[in-house]
């Protein structure tokens, strides 16, 4: 069948549409008529379907020409869909059990039918849940260092990577979300901005005149437009994740770009961080949730130490692009120097990573897209306190970064907090 045009597919022309497909049809086995479909979508942006036959299930994602949160006031390019399965099929090729594996792509009408996740569950609602994933460090940390070192310049020859990263500069329309909601928005009025009022509008107002932090994010948003240093997720919180006790899927790469690496593990970094200092708003004895948010700490330690590691060996041992030519670093004093250079790329991607954790975090508080880790928490002061805990923390990792020089140090400043 020949591309069709965009329309909004519901349940009857999802059913249509899909009966349409062999492969979705093998998949789900049964008639059409009998496969169930619901709508589940709980993120910001898209319709997400589940569908169910006989045999099996599928999700099928569609993007609207809108903001499903906001609505058709404001309009948003259906080519993220594109970008969105560019993505999927990078991260499927580099970590093919880490993500969900793609059956169809329709391009014109912004759909792709994936692999349905069951039972894995949101990662962020397991947390809320005081509920541990022994596999997340390891899977997370091969996920980052796979999709990011082998977009690099550490892995591929320059043409290559330029193609790369104008197969996805379009997606600009996704970026400057990113750019006003994350990097501008919080620290100056803004219609959409909330906070929970009344206890945190003088931190809010505080926020607005602090010119170190205004220079700080700025700094850090300049980062993110102009440094494409690999294909990066772009929206890689506890909310992109999803999860069962034995694995990992990370899912919604649509705000992908060729930008900075620390804004991947600074996303997963400030979401751990958060959801630690939320967790006293859910606990219902004190204490219940110690031996949780002991681990949540170990968690946020071994992302950053398990990626670094799994960076480095691939470096050391995968390094074919036209960074760092081999030719400039021969011999014992060469390979000395190359591998100090390493240490210090990595530390100052941990700058960077320690940066954007905490951007990341200041605009789950004080800008629009809030998390259900502190609005969950339904007593408002008592929510309050845990959003002023995390405030803090993110005020000093941004205003203070060199002085945070190792993971350690930032889990030791949580733990002060909380
Ligand atoms: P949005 O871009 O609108 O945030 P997401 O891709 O995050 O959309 O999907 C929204 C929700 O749909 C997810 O939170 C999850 O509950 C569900 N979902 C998405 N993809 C799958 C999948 N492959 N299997 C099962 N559920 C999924
Ligand atoms: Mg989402
Ligand atoms: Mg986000
Ligand atoms: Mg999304």
């Amino acid at each position: 069948s020949g591309p069709s045009p965009y329309r909004i597919l519901r349940e009857t022309d999802l059913r249509e549409y899909l009966a349409g497909l062999p492969a979705i049809v093998a998949q789900l086995g049964g008639a059409p008529a009998d496969w169930s479909i619901s709508e589940v979508g709980d993120g910001n942006l898209n319709l997400v379907f589940i569908v169910k036959g006989k045999s099996g299930g599928v999700a099928v994602k569609q993007a609207l020409p809108y903001v499903r949160l906001v609505g058709e006031s404001w309009p948003l390019p259906l080519s993220r869909a594109h970008y969105e399965h560019m993505a999927l099929v990078h991260q499927a090729r580099l970590a093919p059990d880490l993500v969900p594996a793609v059956l169809h792509h329709d391009g014109p009408l912004a759909l792709t039918a994936m692999q349905l996740l069951e039972p894995h569950i949101i990662m962020r609602k397991g947390l809320i849940g005081a509920v541990s994933y022994p596999r997340f460090v390891d899977d997370i940390s091969t996920f980052m260092a796979r999709t990011l070192f082998f977009s690099s310049d550490l892995a591929r020859g320059a043409a290559e990577r330029k193609e790369g990263i104008a197969a996805f500069a379009s997606n600009h329309a996704l970026c400057k979300i990113t750019e006003d909601l994350i990097f501008t928005d919080p620290y100056r009025i803004a219609e959409q901005n909330r906070w929970t009022a009344p206890y945190l509008d003088d931190t809010a107002a505080a926020f607005r005149d602090d010119l170190d932090l205004h220079v700080a994010i700025s700094r850090l948003k300049l980062k993110f437009m102009a440094s494409p240093e690999a294909l990066i997720h772009g929206d890689l919180h506890t909310g992109s994740i999803m999860v069962t006790d034995s694995e990992t899927r990370v899912i919604d790469p649509e705000f992908a770009f060729y930008g900075p690496m620390g804004f991947d593990i600074g996303a997963v970094i400030g979401n751990l961080l958060m959801a630690y200092l939320a967790s006293a708003g859910h606990e219902r004895t004190p204490g219940e949730r110690a031996a949780f948010e002991a681990w949540l700490l170990d968690v946020v330690e071994g992302v950053w130490t398990e990626f670094a590691r799994k960076f480095l060996a691939l470096w050391r041992s995968e390094a074919s692009g036209d960074g760092y030519p081999a030719s400039l670093f021969t011999g014992e004093a060469g390979a000395a120097r190359l591998e100090a250079e390493r240490q210090a790329y990595m530390a100052r991607l941990f700058q960077a990573t320690v940066g954007f954790a905490a951007a990341k975090t200041i605009r789950r508080i004080l800008g629009l897209a809030h998390n259900i880790d502190f609005e969950w928490i339904a007593d408002e002061k008592q929510r309050a306190i845990c959003e002023a805990r995390a405030l803090k923390l993110a005020r000093s990792l941004m205003l203070e970064a060199p002085s945070f020089t190792t993971i350690a140090t930032v889990t030791y400043a949580a733990r002060e907090l909380r």
